[in-house]
């Protein structure tokens, strides 16, 4: 198999036509960020010739949809997640720039993803995932909310866990 490269900047991520054969239908082998964190590159094959290529695509043109719970689709809204960390971290002593900082590798790590459709739980996970880094206080209020702990035990053995664990928060 011979590897073409083929440079497709600001083509948008959902229809990107074979350069060979000019079929619509490619697949995503392989997705890694560049230019940091600004593009994807990505290694497609087309499905209906076989031919690898490698597209750069930039990060505005490849933020996957999130499907939710019901299977609706929705963008990703970075004002409404912004919000939603914001009101966790209320009154709490964490910074603009570490919360920005945050949100910037919760939109790499969905782009990192490749996909063009994410579960909006894997959102709801990326979010948890900082929000225990930044402030213990504001990941117990997301998810209590967030993972409607299923009852106190539940609840109780978390706040251990994170007692147990040395502070990141500062
Ligand atoms: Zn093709």
């Amino acid at each position: 198999m011979r590897y073409h490269d083929a440079f497709a900047a600001n083509q948008s991520a959902p229809a990107m036509h074979c350069p060979f054969c000019a079929a619509n239908d490619t697949k995503v082998i392989d997705s890694r960020l560049v230019a940091e964190g600004d593009q994807v590159r990505r290694r497609r094959e087309c499905v209906a010739c076989g031919e690898r290529f490698t597209t750069f695509e930039t990060a505005e043109l490849v933020m996957p949809r999130l499907i939710k719970q019901d299977g609706s689709r929705q963008p990703f809204d970075e004002e409404k997640l912004r919000a939603g960390m914001q009101r966790a971290l209320e009154k709490r002593p964490v910074s603009v720039e570490r919360l920005e900082e945050a949100i910037a590798r919760i939109k790499q790590q969905l782009r990192a993803t490749g996909e063009r459709e994410v579960k909006s739980l894997v959102l709801g996970e990326l979010v948890m995932t900082e929000l225990s880094k930044l402030d213990e206080v504001a990941y117990i209020r997301f998810a209590s909310v967030y993972r409607r702990f299923q009852d106190l035990n539940e609840f109780r053995e978390e706040i251990e866990r994170l007692a147990r664990e040395p502070s990141k928060s500062r």
